[in-house]
């Protein structure tokens, strides 16, 4: 693992003693996709940077940025909910099922109209035939997307409230912290779940464990923002669910924060298998879009080879042979991108 790191920052190219010269696709897939030659990895300072960019910037300052924007409507939502006796744990459970309801609606709706009505055609990366969701596909994750939001998941909310109380949960009516402290939350949550869908997905992809629970997310080729929570039951849970909520679980917060985290991470994630990339526009340089998880996670569903979870940690453990093949991150948007913006 050090070699590995240690030969990736000193950008040599990584090749093995049978090494061709032409890069063959396809060897070794599964949960360790390679191609031999290995390309060159980006230098580490490029790694590092994405990894403080993401972390610091738009998840810590981000997060508690927005806390401090939402607060006053929080209050509101305690006062009236005090007005009318409603429980802690009913409060808790609509907080959250806000939290999951309110981005899945407003950045699925958004990426429909673009698709419906041809809007933003400049930055959808391609989708030819084959990529596209039959009818039958999209019936099925409708039903089950409907079943999530209004059954199991305000349930799951519910359920959550004595296990964020457990692990130290501030008051439902506790002030806001300060700034430094919403931040490392922030750091924290953004953390926990990086580390926490890395290691999980890339397990998911093994041969043990993809037919039986990780195919059914790569039913969708060419994915689009709704089919980001399109997947078995398991695979939510172990994939998804504890890495998004793990950190601000077990470590204590602000329960606007764990609703705040949760619609962020929702976001990124919706746009993550929107097929736009939405580049270069006023959003994407302020830090509230992401283009490079966009196109990263477009790729790992149109190859299904590598790119399981960040940059960073698949820079680190040698998981984007395919995606550093192909041109990265601008060889995969000038192949895929229609009109080339
Ligand atoms: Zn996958
Ligand atoms: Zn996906």
């Amino acid at each position: 693992m050090c070699s590995t790191i240690a030969s990736k920052q000193s950008g040599v190219k990584q090749t093995t003693p049978a090494a061709s010269k032409k890069p063959t696709k396809g060897v070794s897939l599964g949960s360790s996709p390679r191609v031999f030659p290995r390309p060159e990895y980006p230098p580490w300072t490029k790694a590092v940077w994405s990894l403080i960019y993401s972390n610091f910037y738009q998840a810590g300052v981000h997060g508690a940025v927005l806390c401090l924007i939402l607060f006053p409507i929080y209050t509101a939502c305690r006062s009236f909910a005090i007005k009318y006796e409603i429980s802690n744990q009913v409060f808790f459970a609509l907080l959250l099922s806000s939290a999951h309801t309110l981005p899945y609606t407003t950045n699925n709706f958004f990426y429909w109209l673009c698709d419906e009505f041809k809007w933003f055609q400049g930055y959808k990366l391609e989708r030819k035939e084959y990529m596209k969701a039959k009818p039958a596909l999209m019936t099925k994750m409708a039903t089950e997307a409907l079943i999530g939001q209004l059954v199991t998941g305000p349930i799951f909310a519910y359920l959550l409230y004595p296990a964020f109380v457990h692990f130290g949960m501030l008051d439902l009516d506790a002030p806001l912290p300060t700034f430094a402290s919403m931040f490392k939350t922030f750091v924290v949550g953004y953390t926990f779940n990086d580390v926490g869908f890395y290691f999980t997905h890339r397990l998911f992809h093994s041969k043990l464990l993809y037919k039986r629970f990780h195919k059914q997310h790569h039913e969708f080729v060419g994915t689009v923002s709704f089919s980001a929570e399109y997947a078995d039951p398991v695979e939510i849970i172990i994939a998804n669910q504890i890495p998004t909520v793990g950190g601000v679980l077990f470590f204590a917060c602000h329960p606007l924060s764990v609703s705040v985290w949760i619609m962020m991470r929702l976001q990124q994630t919706y746009e993550a298998h929107s097929g736009y990339c939405f580049e270069n526009t006023l959003l994407a340089k302020v830090g509230i879009l992401h283009p490079g998880s966009a196109v990263f996670h477009d790729h790992h569903h149109t190859s299904n080879m590598g790119n399981f979870g960040s940059f960073f940690l698949d820079w680190a453990f040698g998981t984007m042979d395919h995606y550093l093949s192909a041109g990265g991150y601008r060889g995969y948007i000038d192949k895929k991108k229609k009109g080339g913006v």
